[in-house]
């Protein structure tokens, strides 16, 4: 495949942008090669500059549940833009936004509209923290939550052990506030709250871990973090930046169950425009200013383009059997990768839930972060680069979600697998 524009265009890029990239794992290091910059996306494809397409299971990394450019979208966006693209105050869309999501997510009363889903993590941890007087918060190893300082941390050895920044920039005395052990462990969890469970502010988790690849929750492992917290006192956030209105119209908590008490909302809910939200029980929301005393504001928040694209990709999503339709795709697309990979004898294997999946270059089963952390990110290299090759585009890191969209059909699903057949040969 001819990539000589992408290339020069990533060479000027990289001259006045930070390694080229707006967010790093665009650049491709954990794939090696320059990345395909992108002229435009339609349905389930993606176009490179130079004019190559590609079956696109990134979907700017899940917003677009309905497919690139999607005609109902781009409208009400367009016709949003046409009345003016920011205000500073507040418009009836905001409300009417606000009420399809407290329709669709059970836990969630009052919601408030930010910009990223960091912002509504950051929110989400203040509200707990100001709701509880406590400090700690618990998180899991491999979950992400955003970028902000108190999330980027990985546990010590000992649960108890004070916690060690990853990355710099970020103070000890901050990480020092966040406990991260390993997901789906019963046991770290019960003994972190036997320990500090008086100082903990919330639990925050992705209700199905899909930053280290996707993870399944444990039977039951949700409802005892539901548990744990109710009987320390401390508040339980499901960051449902992924997994909202992508799993089910109510996101994951409907599918598992389990009532959190703050839901932190992205990608969808702005329908591929840059909006996040967080919710939960009026009682904690309404801690937030001008109300309460937890400061949080935007000059962007609620504005009219994402809030006019996040609300009719919502009304989409309840068109005809949507998420079936998005199951039963994922089901082919699990069901052709295995085929090939048990034809291979291939030590990998594949996790999936609804329109999220991953496959893990490893044989054994992944449950956490050491688990996934033991897929060989050399031959995921080697695989990319073949898929991408081959028109499939792939999330370029071994430990990433492949999101299906309402815009893919049977014929990508089957050149994906034949594709995948063919460099499962090269690769191993
Ligand atoms: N939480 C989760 C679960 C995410 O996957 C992400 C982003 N991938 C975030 C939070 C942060 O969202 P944003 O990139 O919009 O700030």
């Amino acid at each position: 495949m001819n990539r000589a524009k992408s290339e020069a265009a990533f060479a000027s890029a990289a001259r006045v942008i930070p390694g080229g990239v707006n967010s790093p794992v665009r650049a491709f290091g954990a794939v090696g090669g320059t990345p395909c910059l992108i002229e435009r996306g339609e349905g389930s494809r993606l176009f490179d500059l130079d004019g190559n397409s590609y079956i696109d299971y990134v979907c700017s990394w899940g917003p677009l549940i309905v497919g690139h450019a999607h005609g109902d979208v781009v409208d009400a966006v367009a016709r949003a833009a046409a009345k003016g693209t920011s205000f500073g105050a507040a418009t009836e869309a905001e409300t009417r936004l606000a009420e399809a999501i407290v329709d669709r997510v059970r836990s969630i009363e009052k919601v408030r509209l930010v910009s990223s889903g960091t912002e509504a993590t950051m929110t989400a941890v203040r509200l707990a923290r100001a709701f509880t007087k406590r400090p700690l918060i618990v998180k899991f190893d491999g979950c992400y939550h955003g970028h902000a300082d108190h999330f980027q941390v990985r546990a010590g050895s000992g649960l108890a052990t004070a916690s060690i920044p990853s990355g710099a920039g970020i103070p000890e005395s901050v990480a020092g506030d966040t406990a991260s052990i390993p997901y789906n462990d019963f046991d770290a969890v019960q003994k972190l709250f036997r320990e500090r469970g008086s100082s903990v502010a919330c639990v925050i988790v992705e209700p199905v871990a899909a930053n280290m690849g996707v993870v399944v929750p444990r039977d039951g492992f949700l409802g005892e973090l539901r548990r744990l917290c109710d009987s320390s006192g401390a508040l339980l956030i499901f960051d449902e930046v992924i997994t909202g209105f992508r799993l089910a119209r109510g996101g994951a908590q409907e599918l598992f169950g389990v009532v959190p008490d703050l839901t932190c909302l992205g990608k969808i809910v702005g329908g591929g425009l840059p909006l996040g939200a967080v919710g939960g029980r009026a009682a904690v929301m309404d801690r937030l200013a001008p109300l309460g005393d937890v400061y949080q504001a935007g000059t962007l928040s609620g504005n009219p383009l994402a809030v006019a694209a996040g609300r009719k990709t919502l009304d989409l999503l309840d068109g005809d059997e949507t998420y079936s339709r998005l199951e039963t795709l994922g089901g082919k697309l699990e069901e052709g990768l295995v085929e090939a990979i048990a034809a291979k004898g291939a030590p990998a294997s594949v996790s999936r839930i609804g329109s999220l999946l991953t496959v893990f270059l490893t044989a054994g089963p992944v449950t956490d972060f050491e688990s996934a952390a033991k897929g060989s990110t050399e031959k995921f290299a080697a695989l990319f680069h073949g898929m991408l090759d081959g028109g499939v585009y792939l999330p370029p890191s071994a430990f990433e979600a492949w999101f299906l969209s309402l815009a893919h059909d049977d014929d990508d699903v089957r050149a994906t697998t034949e594709t995948f057949c063919a460099v499962l040969d090269q690769v191993f």
